[in-house]
């Protein structure tokens, strides 16, 4: 694979303009020109046509197939909600219009997209209220947890704990820390869930609040959930709902029905917006009544003779946490999808994500053995041990091999309580046909690693990059364009 520059060739153009026929006259002082052109590649057209081209063929993307990838909800993003943000009257809006603030006509329409989706969450989740500010899952988390400490201040109380489950997804602990606060560990029990007695042993006045991801990161519905609200809230603490894996309850079950008081949604898993490579997102954060008066500013607010318009004045805001109002184009195409799916498609989105996984799951239990055995919610969590015990063969190894085979691994190592964990969200926009092809892929895997165990370590051959020394890469770190290897150019 060579670098678009080493494809230059001296003297090649793309478009060639015809010499001017007038004079020119610059009249920049010659001190500020460049004595030599810049070094640009010289190419033509086509050559940078079939470059990039090229490249975007070895992209893997949810457009090219299956895209397994544990806890991050990597579903079909429908293509009518891009038509829709593409839309001119959405697309060149700019944040700094001046009748934005007064809620002149220009803006209304985008103001009435952040109200109305206010009220679908709301629905969704049972909550009060909810800012669309912030732009990504973790910064939803600390906003979350921002309102949180401002509650307890505001009550006068002193609190400086936080519990998180091992089996959390790291950003929870990383937020807390941030925000301030200590973290706990609980423990999980051999169930899986949150170990209720040894919660209760940690419940103190300390205790500024728990944060939960229900189902939680091993794929499962923690059953104690009313009962965990309830015992937090006993010693006056808040109980915060990681959203990440809302797909899984998605029209069947609300977290603010269950006693939560802060919640925060990906809208870029749970309601289909495009992610990946670093964003751009949407972390949405709904509270409970009490919570209302903490949300950040600005809130948009419908007026008595029904136009819109933001609302600056709220003393006990904890403030700005995003500039304007988070990431617009992802809160609309959340909000189409949302349309799109109505109250009947809703919770169609949960039973389809449940079956596929439970498909996937009960399809390779004799292979993988399930972290924990009773039925998964919207992923399973499945583990290479027998194969490492038998063949030497682990989670890394069952990854790379998958490539390979033209699929996406799923999310390996992680949650961290499991040993050679494989995370598989099939997600419910997959055919049986895909899942079939990929248990089969998984099984093919398994025989390989009994017949042929060096093949699998050395896979991935059919990528442009092969398997890179992982430890090297961690310590002897070169962020500088690397040369590709294993392509044979
Ligand atoms: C993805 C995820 C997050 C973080 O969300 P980002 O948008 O990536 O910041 C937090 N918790 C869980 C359980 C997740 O899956």
């Amino acid at each position: 694979m060579q670098l678009i520059f080493e494809k230059s060739v001296p003297g090649r153009h793309g478009v060639r303009v015809a010499r001017s026929d007038v004079p020119t006259s610059i009249n920049l002082d010659p001190a500020l020109l460049r004595p030599t052109p810049p070094e640009v590649p010289e190419l033509s057209e086509l050559d940078v046509v079939r470059h990039f081209t090229g490249l975007s063929r070895l992209n893997y993307g949810v457009d090219t197939n299956l895209y397994p990838l544990g806890s991050c909800t990597m579903k079909y993003n429908p293509k009518v909600a891009e038509r829709i943000a593409a839309y001119p009257g959405f697309a060149h809006l700019h944040p700094l219009l001046p009748q934005l603030r007064l809620g002149g006509s220009l803006t209304q329409g985008a103001l009435q997209v952040l109200h109305d989706m206010d009220l679908m969450l709301r629905e969704v989740t049972g909550m009060a209220g909810f800012t669309m500010q912030p732009m990504a899952g973790a910064h939803g988390e600390l906003t979350g947890i921002m309102i949180m400490a401002a509650y307890h201040r505001d009550r006068g109380h002193r609190k400086t704990t936080i519990l998180i489950p091992d089996s959390a997804h790291g950003t929870n602990p990383a937020t807390a820390a941030i925000a301030g606060f200590q973290v706990r560990t609980v423990p999980s029990n051999d169930q899986g869930c949150i170990d209720l007695d040894k919660l209760r042993a940690m419940l103190d006045d300390d205790v500024a609040g728990l944060m939960m991801t229900c189902p939680n990161t091993l794929g499962l519905f923690e059953r104690d959930v009313e009962r965990i609200c309830a015992e937090v809230h006993r010693v006056g603490g808040l109980v915060y709902y990681d959203g990440a894996n809302l797909n899984a309850i998605l029209g069947k079950a609300r977290p603010g029905d269950m006693g939560f008081d802060i919640v925060h949604l990906n809208l870029h898993k749970s309601f289909a917006t495009p992610h990946g490579g670093g964003g751009p997102g949407a972390g949405p954060v709904g509270v409970a009544e009490r919570l209302l008066d903490f949300l950040p500013v600005s809130v948009v607010i419908k007026r008595d003779d029904g136009t819109y318009a933001l609302e600056y004045d709220r003393p006990k805001s904890i403030g700005y946490v995003a500039p304007f109002y988070g990431n617009f184009g992802v809160v609309l195409r959340a909000y189409v999808y949302l349309l799109m799916l109505g109250r009947e498609g809703l919770p169609r989105v949960a039973e389809h994500a449940v079956l596929s996984a439970n498909y996937v799951m009960a399809r390779l239990r004799d292979l993988y053995a399930p972290a924990v055995d009773r039925p998964c919610m919207h992923e399973c969590v499945l583990t290479a041990e027998t194969l490492l015990a038998e063949h030497g063969i682990r989670a890394l190894d069952i990854a790379k091999g998958l490539i390979d085979r033209g699929f996406h691994p799923p999310t390996v190592y992680f949650p961290l309580t499991v040993h050679e964990a494989m995370m598989v969200e099939p997600t419910e926009t997959e055919s049986k046909e895909t899942l079939d092809a990929f248990i089969a892929a998984m099984r093919e895997i398994a025989a390989e690693a009994a017949r042929a165990p060096e093949s699998l370590h050395a896979a991935p051959v059919t990528t442009p990059v092969g398997r890179l020394d992982e430890t090297r890469a961690a310590r002897d770190l070169n962020i500088a364009a690397a040369p590709l290897c294993n392509c044979g150019d």
